[in-house]
């Protein structure tokens, strides 16, 4: 079952719409991430640099090999990744294999897949699955809607100027 974001939850989201309006700013998709310590310190974030060409470089990937790097088992089991998107299968896939803990995400794939749609953006290649159905009992929580129409605008204005 999802769960609900918390005010400081929505605080760590609205850096990750930040990186998000920064990837776009740099010629990117708009998405950004956070990955948050058990003590609430920001300890790695990014945003997407697909635009070199290299389709697979998303945030939630890039943080879950720097979680890899950087922390053990335990640190990684009890840390949040915050993301303005919900995971992709892929990064999804690469969460569950280091162990990293809890998402808290700002948007929903369901809620991208639509606005894209509504854009006449062509579906993906790779179809975007609720994070649960990659890793089996991971603790989800999100959409925000108190973000829903920042991000969108922010796909909007990646779209139009394609
Ligand atoms: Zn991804």
């Amino acid at each position: 079952m999802e769960t609900g974001v918390s005010e400081a939850e929505l605080r760590h989201l609205r850096r990750c719409v930040e990186l998000a309006r920064a990837a776009l700013e740099a010629g990117d998709e708009p998405f950004g991430s956070l990955l948050v310590g058990a003590d609430g310190t920001v300890l790695a974030e990014d945003h997407n640099r697909v635009a070199g060409g290299d389709r697979t470089r998303h945030p939630e990937f890039a943080l879950a090999r720097w979680a890899a790097e950087n922390l053990s088992p335990a640190q990684r089991a009890a840390a949040t990744v915050f993301t303005s998107g919900e995971h992709c299968p892929m990064c999804a896939a690469a969460h569950g294999w280091v162990g990293l803990g809890r998402i808290v995400y700002a948007a929903s794939s369901e809620q991208l897949a639509a606005w894209l749609s509504e854009l006449g953006v062509p579906p993906p290649p790779v179809r975007p699955l609720p994070i649960r159905e990659v890793v089996p009992g991971i603790e989800v929580a999100g959409p925000a809607e108190e973000l829903a129409d920042e991000i969108r605008a922010l796909h909007r204005r990646y779209h139009s100027t394609l």
